[in-house]
C-alpha cells in the first residue's frame, strides 16, 4: 500500500523548533509529517552546547516557558533514552562588580527561588572539581539547568517521533512551496491541513518577503570541543563566569549590571567586540564542549578565526580546568534572531501556515513549551 500523502500538520525543518512542533501536534492525535530538506538535520539544533538554561532567562512568561520546556524534556529523555544531565549550573564571581550582581540577583524573586543560592568558594569548589579557586569570590548556585547532547538528540528524536506517535519522516526533501492544501517539494507533491515553517536560518527559501519585512538578522557563534574526559571525569553543573552575566537577559534588571559591563569592557575588550562569553557543558560522551563567540549580520564570514578561539580558551582558563582542554573539534553555528525585543518571530503569512523562527540562543531552552503554546493558537 502507497503511504498516504495527507496530513494534518507538516512541519518543514527537524531542527529543535520542527521536532518540538511535530511532538506537540502528535501528542494532540495530529497525523503529522515532517519534511527536512538533509539527511540528518545539522543546523543550529546540533551545533550547540545542549544547554537547557532557564536561569538565563527573565522573569514572567519566558521563564516559565523554560522551566515548561525542561520538564518536556525531561519526559522525551527519559521515554527516547537521551542523555540528560540535570546537574545545574554555576556562575562564578571573580570580580568585586561580579559578585556584587549575583548577590543582587540573588535577592531578586527570580534568584532566589527554585532553589537558587549564593555560594562561598570552599562550598562552590565542592559542587565542582573544575572550578578555579584562585581570586574567586563566590558563585551563584542554580538546580534549573540541564544538558542534553545536541548531536544524540537531534538525530535520535525523528526515529523516536515516528516509532512513537507514528510521525512520518521525509528527510532529504525540501519544501519548495506551500499554497495549501499542497506543498510542493523535492519528492513530489504532498497535502496537508496546516503548515508550520521551521526553516531555521535559511531565509530565502520558504515566504522570503516575510523575512524581509521583519527585524531579523543570524549571529555566528564559534565553538570549540575536546576529546572525552580520561576516566569519565564528570564536569558536574556547567560552568560560565563573569561575560556571560553581560549575555543574558534575567540579569538585564539588575542595577549593578552597567558595572559588570564597564568592567568587562577594560579588562576585555577583544571579548566584548566579539560577543565572547563562554559556557562550558559536557557531552553524552564525556568531551566538553567551549563556546562561544557573537557575529552579527544577514551575511556572515564563512572563515572561522583563531584568535577568537584563542580568547575563548585563555578566558575558560580563568574560570575552570579539567583533566584535558586539549581541542578535538572546532565549528561554528548560525541561528536568526531578533533585533527588537521580541525572544521569538512568529507569523501567520496565509490562512493555515506559521512560522516559528527567531529563537536565537535559546531555542533548545524554549522550543518544546513554545510550541505546546503556538500551536494551541493555530
Ligand atoms: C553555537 C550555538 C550554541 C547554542 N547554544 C544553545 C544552548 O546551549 N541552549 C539553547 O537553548 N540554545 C542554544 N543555541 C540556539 C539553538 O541552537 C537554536 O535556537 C535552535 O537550534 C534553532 O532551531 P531551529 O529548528 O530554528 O533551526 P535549525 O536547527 O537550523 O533547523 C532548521 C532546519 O530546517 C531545515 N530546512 C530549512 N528550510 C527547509 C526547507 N525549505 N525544506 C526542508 N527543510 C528545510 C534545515 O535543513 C534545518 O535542518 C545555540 C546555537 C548555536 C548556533
Amino acid at each position: 500500500m502507497k503511504p498516504s500523502r495527507n496530513f494534518d500538520l507538516a512541519v518543514v525543518g527537524a531542527g529543535i523548533v520542527g521536532l518540538a512542533h511535530a511532538l506537540a501536534a502528535a501528542r494532540r492525535g495530529q497525523r503529522v509529517i515532517i519534511f527536512e530538506r538533509s539527511a540528518q538535520a545539522v543546523g543550529a539544533s546540533v551545533r550547540n552546547f545542549g544547554l537547557l538554561w532557564p536561569v538565563g532567562q527573565p522573569a514572567g512568561l519566558r521563564h516559565d516557558r523554560a522551566m515548561r520546556s525542561r520538564e518536556i524534556w525531561s519526559e522525551v529523555g527519559a521515554a527516547a533514552g537521551l542523555f540528560l544531565d540535570p546537574s545545574g549550573s554555576l556562575h562564578l564571581a571573580y570580580q568585586a562588580e561580579e559578585w556584587a550582581l549575583l548577590q543582587e540577583f540573588a535577592a531578586s524573586p527570580l534568584g532566589s527561588s527554585f532553589g537558587r543560592m549564593l555560594l562561598t568558594p570552599k562550598e562552590t569548589i565542592a559542587r565542582s572539581a573544575a572550578v578555579e579557586l584562585t581570586g574567586l569570590r563566590g558563585a551563584l548556585w542554580s538546580p534549573t539547568e540541564a544538558t542534553v547532547d545536541p548531536r544524540e538528540a537531534i538525530a535520535a528524536l525523528p526515529a523516536w517521533l515516528h516509532a512513537t506517535y507514528g510521525v512520518t519522516l521525509q528527510f532529504g526533501t525540501t519544501v519548495r512551496s506551500v499554497a495549501l492544501p499542497q506543498l510542493q517539494t523535492t519528492a513530489g507533491v504532498w497535502q496537508a491541513d496546516r503548515v508550520v515553517v521551521c526553516s531555521g536560518q535559511d531565509f530565502e527559501t520558504l515566504y522570503p518577503e516575510c523575512f524581509q519585512r521583519e527585524p531579523i538578522t543570524r549571529c555566528k557563534l564559534q565553538m570549540l570541543r575536546t576529546p572525552p574526559q580520561p576516566d569519565q571525569w564528570p564536569l558536574g553543573p556547567a560552568l560560565c563566569a563573569g561575560l556571560t552575566l553581560t549575555h543574558y537577559d534575567s540579569f538585564k534588571s539588575c542595577a549593578s549590571l552597567a558595572a559588570v559591563v564597564a568592567r568587562a569592557r577594560t579588562d576585555y575588550p577583544f571579548h566584548m567586540a566579539q560577543g565572547i562569553h563562554v559556557l562550558l557543558s559536557q557531552t553524552a560522551k564525556g568531551e566538553l564542549t567551549v563556546g562561544d563567540s557573537h557575529e552579527y549580520g544577514l551575511t556572515l564570514s564563512p572563515f572561522d578565526r583563531e584568535d577568537i578561539n584563542g580568547a575563548i580558551l585563555r578566558y575558560l582558563k580563568t574560570f575552570a580546568q579539567a583533566p584535558d582542554l586539549s581541542i578535538a573539534e572546532r565549528w561554528h553555528g548560525i541561528y536568526p534572531k531578533m533585533t527588537d525585543a521580541r525572544s521569538e518571530l512568529i507569523l501567520k503569512p496565509q490562512p493555515g501556515v506559521m512560522i516559528v523562527n527567531g529563537l536565537g540562543g535559546a531555542g533548545m531552552t524554549m522550543s518544546f513549551a513554545l510550541a505546546e503554546e503556538t500551536l494551541r493558537d493555530f
